[in-house]
């Protein structure tokens, strides 16, 4: 686990700033939602996390590290994104270890962590399967199973369930709380689905048009959004 903190974060792509100076405090082990409408940076605000994407000014910093200028791999991260897409040739177990292997961990240490993230997952029956004998809900689990093999300080969730039908959503969205609860890893975990964050969020961070608008708990949002925008979004009566 480790706090997260993003300060005064800006991106540009070429001369066009989508990002204008985004300042976030995550604490140890909570889990953030990012919300807002699509296009706003959410996407980019997460790849900057990863380090998949440079940063234009501002700092991030994990842990007590800022983390500018560290490479991807080095970062301490896994992240889960909206095409999980697995590895169609090989199994469950292997999808599992591969980022171990590419570590170059030794087989009994990918062993006993896939072991571990399977139990937890409930995927320890379908290890020797391969991806297209799992249903979507399977294959979403899979792909948190190789961000859980990890041990990351850190989750970055970008819209992991958009391409879920409406009820498997919904059981997903528990399992992933459900999950943080119990390894109460820190979290940020972008959707545009107001209802996602409202029930998922320590804390939800609205953004829009790459500011962020207000950030709080669930209810204080709920009860006192700053402005038209967060209470139209939100869904409360402003
Ligand atoms: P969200 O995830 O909130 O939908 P994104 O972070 O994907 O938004 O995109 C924010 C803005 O940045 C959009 O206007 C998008 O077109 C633009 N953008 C994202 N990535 C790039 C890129 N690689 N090059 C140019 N523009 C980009
Ligand atoms: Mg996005």
């Amino acid at each position: 686990m480790s706090s997260v903190q993003i300060r005064d974060v800006r991106k540009s792509f070429g001369n066009f700033e989508v990002l204008h100076g985004v300042s976030i405090p995550i604490e140890d082990g909570q889990f953030v939602v990012l919300v807002g409408p699509s296009g706003c940076g959410k996407s980019t605000l997460l790849r900057m996390l990863a380090g998949l994407e440079n940063i234009t000014s501002g700092t991030i910093s994990i842990g007590d590290r800022v983390v500018n200028n560290i490479q991807p791999k080095e970062r301490d991260i896994a992240m889960v994104f909206q095409n999980y897409a697995l590895y169609p040739h090989m199994t469950v177990a292997e999808n599992m270890g591969f980022s171990l292997k590419l570590r170059n961990a030794s087989s009994d240490e990918i062993n006993k962590r896939v072991k571990r993230a399977a139990e937890i997952l409930a995927l320890a029956p379908l290890l020797e399967r391969y991806p297209r004998q799992l249903s979507g809900g399977q294959r979403q689990r899979v792909a948190m199973g190789r961000a859980i093999v990890r041990d990351p300080q850190v989750f970055l969730f970008d819209e992991p369930l958009s391409n879920l039908d409406a009820k498997l959503r919904v059981a997903m969205r528990t399992e992933i709380k459900e999950l943080h609860q119990r390894l109460k890893t820190t979290t940020v975990y972008v959707t545009h689905d107001q209802i996602e964050a409202m029930t998922m969020a320590d804390k939800i961070v609205v953004m829009h048009d790459g500011i962020v608008e207000q950030m709080g708990t669930p209810l204080e949002l709920y009860d006192k959004p700053d402005n038209q925008f967060v209470a139209g979004f939100i869904g409360s009566p402003a």
